[in-house]
């Protein structure tokens, strides 16, 4: 496939295995064939996936030949810590890199590491690297968990912008309206940077519902129950997954969004299910 509308960009975790290394890597390969705009590989808050995430990404962007984006979280590290992952970074010509506040594991308080919040890493990177990284950002159309209330999350979200993101990455939802609700919103506080959906292939009803309740996602009662009766039956799952994300996809690209960002949870078939589904 050499034209490629709209743009797209697939996320991996760094694996703890070699073996889980080895499929990562297989995964990689088979989505680089479909050029997209670039993958990222997340990182484990106060650093524990330091040296995973950078191997990894470092692989993929080497070897994969697929421009790579490291995650960068600010919680449980510290400036030099950060300063250092970042040199290290530009100097083997990363040049993207999605910053976030991140989410420190239970038992380690908010308190450790010296940047409180995405804004302060994002003038951190400007104040160390100067305009070398394209700075992603994350955006959440349901809210971030946390926040106390929607005006004070989009004003956040304004203040990392202004720090000087480039793009954002959305939290996944299921539901498109949020989507152009949060973007309405943020273009008229003076915003314009592009606001990439994220999106979650559905292959799962147990974790997906644990995750999304984790992370604020809404999983529509009509989807929830039609999952649930599906029980065991992974086929059907699968099936109703694939039409109901393309079907969102749709809904998002025809509203303007400017590409999709999948989560693939380091695999390939979901995803790629979706996106031939939208090439027609
Ligand atoms: P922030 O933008 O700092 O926001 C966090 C909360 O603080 C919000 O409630 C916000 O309203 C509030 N807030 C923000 N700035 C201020 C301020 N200046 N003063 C007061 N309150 C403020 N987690 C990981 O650990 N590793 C990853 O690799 C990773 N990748 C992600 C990728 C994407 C695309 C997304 C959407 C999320 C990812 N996460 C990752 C999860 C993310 O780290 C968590 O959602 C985390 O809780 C918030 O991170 P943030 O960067 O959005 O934080």
């Amino acid at each position: 496939m050499s034209q490629k509308h709209p743009n797209v960009s697939f996320e991996f975790f760094p694996t703890k295995t070699d073996a889980g290394h080895e499929k990562l890597l297989n995964t990689a390969r088979e989505l680089a064939a479909y050029n997209p705009d670039f993958f990222s590989c997340t990182y484990g808050a106060g650093g524990s996936t330091r040296d995973r995430t950078l191997n990894t990404v470092l692989q993929l962007d080497g070897e994969v030949k697929v421009p790579t984006a490291p995650h960068l979280s600010c919680v449980g590290d510290s400036k030099a810590e950060l300063i250092e992952l970042l040199n290290l970074y530009k100097s083997k010509g990363i040049n993207r890199i999605v910053a976030l506040r991140g989410d420190l594991p239970s038992g380690m308080g908010m308190s450790s590491g010296e940047l409180r919040h995405a804004n302060d890493l994002v003038e951190l990177i400007r104040a160390e690297t100067g305009d070398h990284f394209h700075i992603e950002v994350a955006a959440y159309p349901e809210m971030h968990p946390q926040a106390r209330n929607f005006e004070d999350d989009i004003a956040n979200f304004v203040r990392k912008a202004k720090a000087g993101a480039n793009s954002a990455i959305t939290q996944y939802f299921f539901n498109a309206d949020c989507y152009f609700y949060f973007v309405e919103r943020v273009r008229k506080l003076g915003v314009d940077i592009p606001v990439i959906p994220g999106i979650m292939p559905i292959t799962n009803y147990s974790k997906l519902a644990r995750f999304s309740d984790a992370c604020g996602a809404e999983l529509p009662r009509w989807v929830r129950k039609q999952l649930e009766a599906y029980g065991d039956d992974t086929q059907s799952i699968q099936r109703f997954g694939e039409e109901m994300i393309t079907g969102l996809c749709e809904q998002l690209i025809a509203g303007g969004a400017p590409g999709l960002h999948f989560y693939t949870l380091n695999q390939a078939a979901p995803s790629l299910a979706v996106w031939k589904n939208l090439q027609g």
